[in-house]
């Protein structure tokens, strides 16, 4: 039986995955299906060196001269030319080859722009790696390496519960770049996500060439390896290094702690990187997310890196939580309960916003961010969808945006503190004093049925008690919403609602009830009506000496008649 080519494995990973942990229990040095005294991992870490050097990190990409350009450029292809020598050296002596990579550190520098900055933030095309094969770049392909090459490796993703990798990114940025430095540090933004693994995934998933490895070894490519799995269960490590070809008989699960001189032999930055590594002897089972809460995660970050910090790890983790694939998802952990719709995958929550009414959605999407975020990457929703909703001058044409508007009013709002004003379409407060500030009460409103006060007691009551008035029919109202339309839902609650009128804000009724018209006191609107004026005087003048003209030529006509016939009767 011919022997298979050899393989490339890619063990794609994040900062604080327990990666080192994985590499050291897989024995890597001592497989004989690996090439032998070679670097298994970082290739692209001089890159990383470069940006902090130049200190271009978060660095907007059309922020950076043409040379620092270049020189990132060169960079990157440098470090993949490192790479290259090692793949072309296994090949022949026909050895796999085992590398491990933070993808954060294959990231194209366009796609870390438009993540930072916003989609359209930058007309630069997407960098790509000079290689021996093609150069295609397709859009979930957001790393430096052409399609082409990455799919010449199989990928594995090494992913861990976020609550625990942000504060321990967070806590090495402390010990290596101190408190201050660790409140801004623009490398957070890019790091306390699991974005780049997470497109990466998706890129991967829709490869075809991964299925023809499936069946090899019982693996399933992309494969995933959570680090709870690694930390809690040997057997899934046994599992995997066949999956990879290795030796599983030479697997490590216990080692010596690494000596002070094996500690002296490396820099400052990678000692506190591999600091829990090297301190231990064996798996610290403690470092799984079991039972993990963010709740009490919370208060331990309040302690240890104070309340502002502790807010916007949360808030990264939370952000992140909906931006995993469904195969990375522990929703019992993170979330308070574990039917909220908070602990689905996104995935879910797009069949769900499939079968709702577009008016639905947006209430959905208003509840919290990482359901407005849910939504809206929905797949077809298109931007017609929307414009009927937010186009106003469609408006008068489809009843929509009323709807919208309707439900939004008679949904989510706290009913007790605030109304919908059917007129301004504004949801105000029923507050007394925040009306008794906006209002004018240069006039005296007049009498409207829409009041429910009779017109008698309306005409003798003091200018004072009528504004009173208008203010506590708003604020004291037993009606939810101002615009006495019920929306279906609302009309199945109270099939018998008596028809009234809408109360609108104090605002607005204080608008309609001192309306006058006069005439503005714009200079040119005065004399084009003057104008207009002259104009209708002169036509009516000219009408009636007309009309004068016509009358005296008539009487003269018949007197000169009946004189003349006058005359021949007389003669
Ligand atoms: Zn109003
Ligand atoms: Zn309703």
């Amino acid at each position: 039986m011919a022997q298979a080519p050899p393989r490339r494995f890619y063990l794609l990973t994040s900062p604080r995955t327990a990666s080192n942990l994985v590499i050291r229990i897989l024995n890597l040095p001592n497989q004989p299906s690996l090439l032998q005294d070679t670097k298994y991992e970082y290739f692209f870490g001089p890159v990383l060196g470069w940006k902090f050097q130049h200190h271009t990190i978060g660095k907007h990409v059309d922020e950076l001269s043409e040379e620092e350009k270049n020189e990132l450029k060169h960079s990157y292809q440098v470090c993949f030319d490192a790479l290259s020598i090692q793949v072309d050296t296994a090949a022949p002596q026909r050895k796999n080859m085992f590398v491990k990579e933070h993808v954060g550190w294959l990231t194209d520098p366009v796609a870390e722009t438009k993540f930072v900055f916003g989609e359209h933030s930058t007309c630069e095309q997407p960098w790509t790696i000079q290689t021996s094969y093609a150069s295609t770049h397709t859009a979930l392909n957001e790393t430096i390496l052409p399609d082409e090459y990455l799919k010449t490796w199989l990928p594995t993703f090494l992913i861990r519960h976020p609550a625990l990798t942000f504060p321990s990114i967070y806590r090495t940025t402390i010990d290596n770049e101190g408190q201050q430095a660790a409140r801004d540090d623009p490398a957070h933004v890019l790091e306390m996500t699991m974005h780049w693994s997470r497109t990466l995934y998706d890129w991967y998933i829709q490869q075809e060439y991964l299925s023809q490895f499936n069946a090899e070894n019982g693996a399933h490519w992309p494969v995933v390896l959570d680090a709870d799995d690694v930390i809690l269960n040997p057997q899934v490590m046994i599992r995997y290094s066949k999956v990879i070809d290795l030796d599983s008989s030479l697997l490590n699960f216990a080692w010596e702690a690494a000596s002070s001189e094996e500690l002296e032999q490396i820099s400052k930055i990678e000692r506190r990187m591999r600091s829990t590594i090297s301190a231990s002897t064996g798996i610290l089972k403690e470092k799984a997310s079991a039972g993990l809460s963010i709740g009490t995660e919370m208060s331990k970050w309040e302690t240890e890196f104070g309340k502002e910090e502790a807010e916007k790890l949360a808030s990264w983790v939370r952000l992140d939580y909906t931006d995993k694939a469904p195969d990375l998802h522990k929703p019992d952990s993170t979330t308070p309960n574990a039917a909220s719709i908070l602990g689905l995958p996104t995935e879910l929550i797009h069949i769900i916003v499939d079968h709702l009414h577009p008016v639905d959605r947006v209430c959905l999407a208003l509840t919290c961010k990482s359901l407005a975020s849910a939504v809206l990457s929905a797949p077809r929703l298109c931007p017609t969808t929307w414009s009927r909703f937010n186009d106003q001058r469609y408006s008068w044409l489809l009843p929509e945006s009323y709807s919208l508007i309707l439900r939004l009013a008679h949904g989510w709002i706290p009913k007790d503190k605030l109304r919908y004003c059917w007129k301004c379409h504004k949801i105000l407060p029923r507050k007394a004093e925040y009306f008794r500030k906006r209002l004018v009460y240069k006039k005296n409103p007049k009498w409207d049925a829409k009041l429910q006060i009779p017109k008698s007691t309306w005409e003798h009551m003091s200018k004072r008690d009528r504004y009173k008035h208008l203010i506590e029919m708003w604020c004291g109202s037993p009606l939810e919403d101002s615009s006495s339309v019920y929306c279906d839902f609302c009309r199945e609650k109270n099939p018998a609602a008596p028809l009234i009128y809408p109360v609108v804000c104090p605002v607005c009724m204080e608008q309609e009830l001192t309306f006058l018209w006069k005439i503005p006191r714009k200079p040119w609107f005065r004399k084009m009506l003057g104008k207009i004026f002259v104009f209708i005087l002169k036509t009516i003048g000219v009408v009636i000496g007309l009309v004068i003209g016509v009358l005296v030529w008539i009487i003269r006509t018949v007197f000169t008649q009946g004189r003349k016939g006058w005359k021949a009767i007389c003669s």
